[in-house]
């Protein structure tokens, strides 16, 4: 699943790809991804100009025509793609009736295709006025950025405070934290050596600063988040950045994936096991991660 690195990768390919085009048209394909497409979604976004290239956590958001925003949220396996005038030698409205996930393809003035493939369908896609953004249901009640310049140890602690779930949990709860992920949620915590099942609230000090563990986790997750942008996001199965480029970051885990495995922490010699916890796979070094 597409976290914070790998969605960022997107709006940066988009913005590069897409700055100043101008839609003609729409084409819905299906009745829904994870909820149905809203009413009159394909004719909002028609003879709009992309504008804005933004993102907040797991959301892209992009401006249109000043505005709207049209939210998008690429689930499991959102992926878009940008297909140019020829493909193959064909034209590119030639290629879009092949894939059989293609549920949105935009076509642009300049005869180049804006194609969103989504196997599973759990992505969403909204209109909504820009000018309402900050009341939106779930872009509106998202955490700090973890990657903005002044997400520090005491945002963190000021998140995590009164906090009664395990620290994991809490990572990957989109209010507290935006953007985080099972996958960056894991690297994080072992590269701050904490145990994925403490308690939240248990980094923040007494008088609600943050302990010794939030600091290491608020470096550690601007660290992590850092280096998987500037390789480009991780891919894991579905997960391409639209113009085809595949992340390198996965060969870096250091914790993630790897079940049975020595811990690579120097001098720690663990061996990493996999739980589940809360539905979904932890990794973890018993050893240095407390
Ligand atoms: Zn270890």
């Amino acid at each position: 699943m597409p976290e914070l690195p790998e969605v960022e990768t997107v709006r940066r390919v988009l913005e590069h790809r897409l700055s100043d085009a101008t839609i003609n048209r729409v084409d819905v394909r299906c009745a829904g991804l994870r909820n149905p497409f809203q009413r009159g979604f394909a004719s909002m976004l028609k003879g709009s100009r992309f504008e804005g290239f933004g993102r907040r956590g797991k959301y892209l958001l992009l401006q249109m025509s000043r505005t709207q925003t049209w939210i998008v949220h690429l689930g499991m396996t959102g992926m878009f793609t940008v297909v140019d005038r020829q493909v193959a030698g064909r034209p590119a409205s030639q290629r879009l009736y092949e894939g059989r996930h293609d549920h949105v393809v935009v076509k642009l003035e300049d005869g180049r295709c804006l194609i969103y493939q989504d196997p599973r369908k759990f992505g969403s896609m909204e209109i909504v006025p820009t000018s309402e953004l900050h009341h939106h249901a779930a872009v509106g009640r998202l955490g700090p950025e973890p990657i903005d310049p002044t997400f520090d140890d005491q945002v963190l602690a000021s998140q995590l405070a009164g906090r009664r779930c395990s620290i994991k949990a809490a990572l990957m709860n989109q209010r507290i934290v935006a953007g985080i992920g099972n996958i960056y949620a894991a690297e994080s915590l072992f590269l701050a050596r904490i145990s994925p099942r403490r308690m939240a609230s248990s980094l923040v000090g007494i008088h609600g600063g943050p302990g010794k563990r939030c600091t290491r986790l608020a470096a550690a997750l601007a660290d992590v988040l850092g280096r998987a942008i500037a390789a480009g996001g991780s891919t894991l199965r579905d997960f391409l950045s639209p113009d085809g480029i595949s992340g390198s970051f996965p060969q870096s885990f250091r914790v993630y994936d790897r079940e049975g495995l020595v811990c690579r922490r120097r001098h720690c010699a663990g061996i990493i096991q996999r739980y589940v916890q809360d539905g979904r796979s932890t990794f973890v070094c018993p050893k240095c991660q407390r």
